[in-house]
């Protein structure tokens, strides 16, 4: 006789099985909740422990170029037909010798390059997942409280899957994120405050009953938001042969981001998918204008205290990090560290990973290859071990943070006279 698989709200393939309070460990079904009913702490998915032990790698490699490959290993999607998604995931893995030479780096340094996803961020991870347990709990409107890339990519799944969508930004994000959301079609909702504000305020709407139908990606439905994050890890471990690199370099905003690529490398270790023969330490990046978390780190504390951002590093101008303390036990747990950097050190930063990789990352690509730069330069960062650097966005969305420092070598007639008086040719 054979026992039926447990049905599960998310598809009976889901190898979720609740969700778990990361304060207390108190245990809930999976629902659109986001917080402990006991303790107010935020909640994560856990899983079947013996479901996620029976993934194996040639199931994946025989798995879509996309994270979708991944679908044992995260909470919903494993139904093709049921996805909300653009199918983003498998980017590049960018060997960056230029860079590593420049930056003193002997081990083999390598750039993850999330700005070739479909809406150019690594958010899509996120909201593919987020959407597609939202449309299986049934809700049918779609929308985020965000700091630009999440407007993006929420504003964009919706128009693939032909539901409506709303989304929050702050007044003040950079023309390229505002331009990029609203051409989706679906209402942008441009709050005069900060995202700290945008994000209590979608807080309080969620609990409407005018939004009782709509699914915040990462408000009520964060549990399964967080872990499309996973994906940047399980991806950087395949294209590297199934070997877990020993340090990675990771812009935080909420922290969540490096919490999850952190969990992906216990996980894939703990199911025997891949190795890692020096272990790994995870490093965080943040921008002096906002740096809440480094700043716990530096001064030894285990708590974070919230900052007014500032600065042009916008998509990461999170003052009060919903992950920040998971951020912390990370970084040091696994023996890494963090670092921050001013505006200009931002703007050298974006035009040193151009120059070296060919790669043109937004503001917080310029926060990561900075810091990495500054964690070299400290002794933080072995310079002789294998490192990876993560680019979660595209320089195109925040071009106004290098315009005014690079442009034309030369402005020329269409005349060789011309091109001899400028010194083109002798
Ligand atoms: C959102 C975002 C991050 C960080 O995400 P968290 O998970 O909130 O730390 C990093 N880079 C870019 C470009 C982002 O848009
Ligand atoms: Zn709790």
């Amino acid at each position: 006789m054979t026992l039926a698989a447990p049905t599960s709200v998310l598809g009976a393939a889901s190898p979720a099985r609740g969700l778990e309070c990361r304060g207390c460990g108190a245990r809930f079904p999976l629902a659109a909740q986001h917080a402990c009913y006991e303790c107010f702490g935020p909640l994560e998915v856990w899983y079947d422990a013996e479901a996620l032990a029976t993934v194996t790698r040639e199931q994946i490699e025989a798995g879509p170029q996309n994270i979708w490959r991944y679908a044992g290993l995260l909470p919903a999607g494993q139904d093709a037909a049921a996805r909300v998604t653009l199918d983003p995931g498998f980017t590049p893995l960018v060997r960056a010798d230029h860079l590593a030479a420049e930056l003193g780096i002997t081990g083999k340094l390598w750039v993850k390059d999330d700005s070739a996803n479909p809406t150019h961020s690594f958010k899509d991870r996120v909201v593919s997942v987020a959407l597609t347990a939202a449309k299986a709990l049934g809700f049918t409107r779609f929308a985020c409280a965000s700091t630009g890339n999440l407007a993006n990519s929420v504003a964009a799944h919706a128009a693939r899957a032909g539901a409506p969508s709303i989304v929050f930004i702050p007044y003040d994000l950079e023309l390229g994120k505002v331009i990029t959301t609203a051409v989706y079609g679906g209402d942008l909702v441009a709050i005069e405050g900060s995202y700290d504000d945008v994000n209590r305020l979608c807080s309080e709407l969620v609990e409407t009953d005018d939004f009782e139908d709509t699914a915040f990606v990462n408000v009520n439905v964060r549990p399964f938001y967080a872990e499309g994050s996973k994906t940047l890890g399980y991806e950087v471990a395949e294209q590297l042969g199934w070997r877990i690199p020993a340090q990675v370099v990771i812009p935080m905003a909420s922290g969540e981001l490096l919490t999850k690529v952190d969990k992906a490398f216990e996980e894939l270790v703990a199911a025997g998918l891949a190795v890692a023969p020096q272990g790994w330490r995870v490093f965080g990046a943040q921008s002096a204008g906002c740096n809440p978390i480094a700043t716990a780190l530096h001064g030894g504390g285990t708590e974070i205290v919230p900052v007014k951002p500032t600065g042009i590093a916008k998509s990461l101008n999170i003052g009060d990090p919903a992950a920040g303390i998971y951020a912390l036990e990370s970084v040091r747990r696994t023996g890494g560290w963090m670092d921050y950097v001013n505006d200009d050190e931002i703007r050298d930063g974006i035009r040193l990973l151009a120059r070296t990789t060919g790669i043109f990352a937004e503001t917080a690509g310029g926060v990561t290859t900075a810091v990495t730069s500054k964690l070299v330069a400290s002794g933080k960062l072995d310079p002789t071990l294998e490192t990876v650097i993560y680019n979660t966005g595209e320089g195109l969305k925040t071009i106004d943070a290098v315009a005014g420092q690079v442009g034309p070598t030369y402005q020329v007639k269409p005349s060789l006279r011309a091109a001899r008086e400028v010194g083109l040719i002798q």
